[in-house]
C-alpha cells in the first residue's frame, strides 16, 4: 500500500520546480509505483481535489485539528477512508463529529502531511495548470502518446479511469473511450483565417459550410429522449422545442449532433445574433417568444449515429452519416471545394444571404472535442477602420530600402492623441511602398535603427477580421489579420476612427 507521505513528497517536488518536464517526471514516477485501485485515490490528490469533491469542513475546524504529529504511518487508503466518512456525515452534531474525525486523522499525520491535508481540504492545491501536467504524466507513466490520453480524458470526464486503462492496456486500452449518448463533450473549436483563399491553402480539398451567426447546440438523442446543450455544456432542452423537434424528426434513433440554432426571417436571412440569444436566456419555452422568433436547427456534424461513435472518422464520413441521419432541412448547406475560387464563390453567396461567412473544414480531419485544431477555419466578413500611421519600420528582404511595416493608431478623443493597436505590412503594392516611403520621410520626427517616427497625418483604411485582447498595446486590444486596403488622402487624421469605436466593436465580439 502506498504511503500518504509519498504523495506529499511528490506534490512538494512538483511545486518546487518550475520545469514542466521535471513535474511530469515526478508525477509519472509515483503513478508507476501505485498499486491497483490506488490511481483513483491518488490522481485526484495530486490534482488538488479529493475524489469525494468538496468536504465542507470549516477553516476553524481545520485549525483546531492541527496536532504535534507523529511518525508517518498513513496510507493513501487511510486518508481516502477518512474523507469518505467526513463526506458522509450528516444530521445533528455534525460539526462536532467532523471536528473529532479530523483530529483523529491529523494526529496520525506528520506536520507536512497535515499541511498538505489542510490545503487539499481548503482547495488551495487546485490549479488548472496541474491538469495538463498530470495528463502528460499519465502518458509518460504508461508510455503512450499524450494526445491519446487527452482524447480519452475528454470522453471519460475524469482522468483516473483513463490512467488505469493506459497503464493496464496502453494505447489499445485508450481506444475504448469515446462519446456516449447523453454525456455532452466539449465542442470542437475553429481558428480564424484571413480569407477563403488562405483557408483553402491550409486545408487542401475541403468542405465549405455556411457559418451561421446563431448559437452552438449539441443535441443528444436516444429514442424518444432528447437533450440539448450549449457550447459550454449547459442543458437548454426546455427552451428550444424546435431543436428537440428536429432531433425527433431525424430518422436515426441514437444520435449526437453538433450544430447551430438560429432565428431566421421568412426569407431565410438571419435575425441579429442578439435576437437568437433571447431564446436561450429563457428557463422555459414560452409560446409568445417562440412564435415571434422561431428557431431553425442546422447541424454540421455527427459525433455518433445509431450507436456508432464517429469522432475519429474523417469529416467526409461524418458528413455522409449526418446527411443520412437527419432531415435535409436540418443539414447546414455546404460545398466540397478544391480551389480557392470555389470556396470564395460560396463565401460570397453566404454573405449575400446574410450569413456571417463560411467554415472551411479539412475533409480528412477527425472531430477534435474541446480543441481549437487547425482543421476548422472560420472566414468572416472583414471589418475596416480608418487609422493613422504613427511610425513605420524599414522593410527587409525584397522590401529592403522601403518603409514597410505600419504602426497603426486610433484617435483618442479623451487624451487628444492616438492609441496604437496594431502593425501591418500586408496588402501593400510596390507602388504604395514607393509612395509611402516618400510621404513618411517627409513627415519624419525621429528615428532609430529600425523605426522612423512620423507626424500622425496619414490615414489608411485597414481591413481586419477580429479584435483580440492583447498585452502588447496600452489599450489592451489588437487587430487580427490587419491588412492595408488603401490610403485615404481624402481624410484628415482628425477624421480617423476613434478608440471608442474600436472598443465597442471589441465588446460586441466578446458578447457572443
Ligand atoms: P466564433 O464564435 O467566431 O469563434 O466561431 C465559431 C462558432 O461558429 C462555433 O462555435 C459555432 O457556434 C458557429 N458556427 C456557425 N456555423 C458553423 C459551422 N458550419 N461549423 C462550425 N461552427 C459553426
Amino acid at each position: 500500500m502506498t504511503r500518504f507521505a509519498d504523495v506529499v513528497e511528490t506534490s512538494g517536488r512538483v511545486a518546487a520546480t518550475a520545469s514542466r518536464r521535471e513535474k511530469i517526471e515526478a508525477f509519472a514516477a509515483l503513478l508507476r509505483r501505485l498499486e491497483p485501485g490506488e490511481l483513483e485515490i491518488v490522481i485526484p490528490f495530486l490534482s488538488g481535489e479529493p475524489r469525494q469533491g468538496r468536504l465542507s469542513v470549516p477553516f476553524a475546524a481545520l485549525r483546531s485539528a492541527q496536532a504535534p504529529g507523529g511518525e508517518s504511518r498513513l496510507t493513501v487508503q487511510d486518508v481516502d477512508r477518512a474523507f469518505e466518512s467526513l463526506k458522509g456525515m450528516r444530521g445533528k452534531g455534525v460539526a462536532q463529529r467532523r471536528a473529532t474525525a479530523l483530529r483523529e486523522l491529523f494526529v496520525r499525520a506528520t506536520p507536512s502531511e497535515q499541511d498538505f491535508l489542510a490545503r487539499l481540504i481548503i482547495g488551495e492545491l487546485r490549479q488548472g495548470a496541474l491538469e495538463g501536467v498530470m495528463l502528460d504524466a499519465v502518458a509518460a507513466a504508461a508510455d503512450v502518446p499524450a494526445a491519446d490520453v487527452r482524447r480519452a480524458a475528454t470522453f471519460a470526464g475524469a482522468l483516473a479511469p483513463v490512467a488505469r486503462a493506459a497503464l493496464e492496456a496502453g494505447t489499445a486500452g485508450l481506444r475504448h473511450f469515446s462519446v456516449q449518448v447523453m454525456r455532452p463533450v466539449m465542442p470542437m473549436l475553429a481558428q480564424p483565417a484571413a480569407d477563403a483563399q488562405a483557408a483553402m491553402a491550409a486545408c487542401g480539398t475541403a468542405l465549405v459550410e455556411w457559418k451561421l451567426d446563431g448559437a452552438r447546440v449539441q443535441v443528444h438523442k436516444e429514442g424518444a429522449q432528447v437533450k440539448v446543450f450549449t457550447r459550454s455544456l449547459n442543458e437548454v432542452t426546455a427552451a428550444l422545442p424546435e431543436v428537440v423537434a428536429a432531433a425527433l424528426a431525424a430518422p436515426a434513433q441514437s444520435l449526437i449532433l453538433d450544430g447551430e440554432a438560429i432565428a431566421l426571417r421568412p426569407d431565410g436571412s438571419p435575425h441579429p445574433f442578439q435576437d437568437t440569444m433571447r431564446r436561450f436566456g429563457r428557463k422555459k419555452d414560452d409560446a409568445d417568444t417562440r412564435d415571434g422568433l422561431p428557431l431553425s436547427a442546422f447541424f454540421f456534424d455527427c459525433l455518433l449515429a445509431d450507436g456508432h461513435p464517429l469522432v475519429d472518422a474523417p469529416l467526409e464520413a461524418r458528413r455522409a452519416a449526418l446527411e443520412r441521419a437527419v432531415l435535409p432541412e436540418n443539414v447546414t448547406p455546404a460545398v466540397r471545394a478544391a480551389t480557392g475560387e470555389q470556396a470564395a464563390a460560396f463565401y460570397e453567396d453566404a454573405l449575400r444571404r446574410g450569413h456571417e461567412g463560411v467554415m472551411v473544414k479539412s475533409l480528412g480531419s477527425p472531430y477534435e472535442a474541446g480543441r481549437r485544431g487547425g482543421t476548422w477555419l472560420k472566414v468572416k466578413r472583414a471589418h475596416t477602420l480608418d487609422l493613422v500611421v504613427l511610425a513605420v519600420e524599414w522593410g527587409s528582404g525584397r522590401r529592403k530600402g522601403w518603409l514597410s511595416n505600419l504602426h497603426l493608431g486610433a484617435r483618442d478623443p479623451a487624451g487628444g492623441g492616438f492609441v496604437m493597436l496594431g502593425k501591418t505590412f500586408k496588402g501593400l503594392t510596390d507602388a504604395m511602398l514607393e509612395w509611402q516611403t516618400r510621404e513618411f520621410l517627409a513627415r519624419e520626427t525621429a528615428r532609430d535603427e529600425w523605426i522612423v517616427r512620423v507626424r500622425p497625418e496619414l490615414v489608411v483604411e485597414i481591413a481586419f477580421n477580429d479584435i483580440q485582447k492583447s498585452p502588447h498595446y496600452p489599450c489592451g486590444m489588437a487587430l487580427r489579420f490587419a491588412r492595408v486596403k488603401r490610403y485615404r488622402p481624402d481624410k484628415a487624421a482628425t477624421q480617423a476612427d476613434t478608440i471608442d469605436t474600436v472598443r465597442r466593436l471589441f465588446e460586441s465580439q466578446a458578447g457572443r
